[in-house]
């Protein structure tokens, strides 16, 4: 059975792989609902239990015919008894560093190099020697219609199904995701397979370091990190070297090194290939061989999802009004729609106040931030109208039959809610009205929405809807 899996496994993961963890188990007992395998070395038996469980699993399945538990053991002296405290911390890790002392290997502990060869260090130690963030995972990336081609194209570069996506080019504005995608792959990979070689930089940083290596005679290093020690390249912002001729010609050579030898290769981009100013063609080509997928700004949905993920992850409480607001006045940079959150928090916290749509309100117009695209009344207005079969004119008149003043109240209390605008002038702008109608109306039809479960909550719901999207 174990063989069978072996083969099973080998079609899906690569060779170095296979050799490193799953060659290093063997079976050692099997009944009818439990497979056991030893492992000599712990941190193989650490790792793929963390990492690999699931695979070895859903291969024994398909060897089997059946589902078994599947437990790895210390092999070590095992004398067939379970080895208590299956749960090994970390410590055996700093022997591990240390027997390398002696021999006389490399050393640090979170050396990139040594890692490849030996332990396999923690996922967040190896992302963060490859210079990557460890935060930027494809469980903290919200996927909404905006970005949801370009996250299935990330996804399947990283699990290796993606061969045919080399290079994998993403374009996009300004704080929409583009590096922490990136970085989501090479952490991905990392975490398939802790040996995987990952060279994670951004343009510029291409070119600063070449331009070093050509200060200090040491280009065949510089040359050899990228074309042969590297399995994933991922590099960020690569319009960067747009009418930098020497940095293309090297990096030219580059991509044709690694991706002649099959090796993936992501970049990101604030334009397409082809809009790129100073690319030299036979690049700009280049960069279009495999796929080209773009990143737009988020719709309101996922900007509230988004709002909701990191209020949730920082362990903050949002309301529903102030996460609607932040995500109607932000709209088409994910960075400062998380910036602004973060900062509001704070201040809220500082003034010792609950951050309610007033206070957040305010902070936004001290922060200087508009709505971007601001509701003004009168597109509520136009909107509760014909949502109604009404005339503006209605709304803004004074006849009081329920079916003209039950809207009226409706626009009055959206008006309120999404402009802010002070009670006078909405009295104004609802054809002179005294500025106590207008409030009485805000309050009533807030008492209504927060009762929920009634027709003016539905209707306010719906048209919320249409004036957001
Ligand atoms: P870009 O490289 O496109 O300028 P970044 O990748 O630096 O943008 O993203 C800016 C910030 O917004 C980062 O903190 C990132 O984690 C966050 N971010 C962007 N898009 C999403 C998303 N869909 N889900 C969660 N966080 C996101
Ligand atoms: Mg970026």
């Amino acid at each position: 059975i174990w063989n069978a899996a072996l083969l099973e496994l080998q079609t899906q993961l690569n060779e170095e792989n296979i050799e490193n963890w799953f060659k290093k188990l063997r079976p050692y007992e099997c009944s009818d609902a439990k497979l056991t395998l030893l492992a000599d070395d712990p941190f193989v038996r650490i790792w793929v239990r963390d990492n690999y469980l699931d695979l070895i699993e859903e291969a024994i399945e398909h060897a089997a015919g059946q589902r078994l538990e599947i437990e790895i053991l210390d092999g070590d002296g095992l004398e067939g008894e379970e080895v208590e405290n299956i749960d090994v911390d970390l410590e055996p890790m700093a022997a591990r560093s240390a027997r390398l002392d002696e021999s006389g290997a490399q050393t640090a502990l979170f050396d990139f190099d040594s890692l490849e060869i030996s332990a396999p260090a923690d996922l967040d130690a190896l992302v963060s020697a490859a210079g990557m963030n460890p935060r930027y995972t494809f469980d903290e990336f919200v996927v909404g219609s905006s970005n949801q081609f370009t996250h299935a194209a990330c996804q399947a570069v990283a699990s290796g199904s993606g061969q045919t996506y080399n290079p994998l080019f993403i374009f996009g504005g300004v704080g929409l995701g583009k590096t922490h995608l990136l970085q989501a792959v090479g952490i991905e990979m990392l975490r398939r397979n802790p040996a995987t070689r990952v060279k994670y930089l951004s343009a510029e940083v291409f070119m600063n370091q070449l331009i070093q290596s050509l200060r200090q005679k040491t280009m065949a290093e510089f040359r050899n990190q990228f074309r042969h020690d590297c399995d994933l390249l991922l590099i960020d912002d690569i319009q960067f070297i747009g009418g930098k001729d020497s940095t293309q010609e090297e990096f030219f050579h580059t991509f044709n090194a690694l991706y002649q030898s099959g090796k993936q290769i992501v970049m990101t981009s604030d334009k397409t290939p082809q809009e790129l100013p100073g690319i030299e063609e036979r690049l700009a080509s280049r960069f279009a061989w495999g796929l080209i997928a773009d990143i737009q700004p988020p719709e309101i949905e996922t900007r509230v999802a988004i709002l909701e993920k990191k209020a949730e992850d920082s362990d903050l409480e949002l309301g529903k009004d102030v996460t609607m607001l932040l995500a109607t006045s932000i709209r088409s940079n994910v960075r400062e729609l998380e910036g602004t959150l973060l900062r509001m928090v704070a201040q809220a916290q500082l003034m010792n106040q609950p951050l309610n749509t007033d206070l957040a309100r305010q902070l936004l117009k001290r922060m200087n931030i508009q709505h971007e695209r601001s509701l003004n009344v009168e597109q509520i207005i136009r909107t509760v109208a014909s949502h109604f079969d009404l005339k503006a004119s209605d709304i803004k008149g004074s006849r009081r039959t329920r079916a003209i003043s039950e809207p009226r109240q409706m626009a009055m209390y959206l008006s309120r809610k999404h402009t802010g605008e002070s009670y006078p002038e909405l009295g104004r702008k609802f054809g002179g009205k005294d500025h106590t109608t207008v409030l009485t109306a805000f309050r009533k039809i807030e008492d209504l929405v927060e009762t929920g479960n009634n027709e003016f909550a539905a209707a306010i719901a719906e048209l919320e809807a249409l004036l957001l999207r």
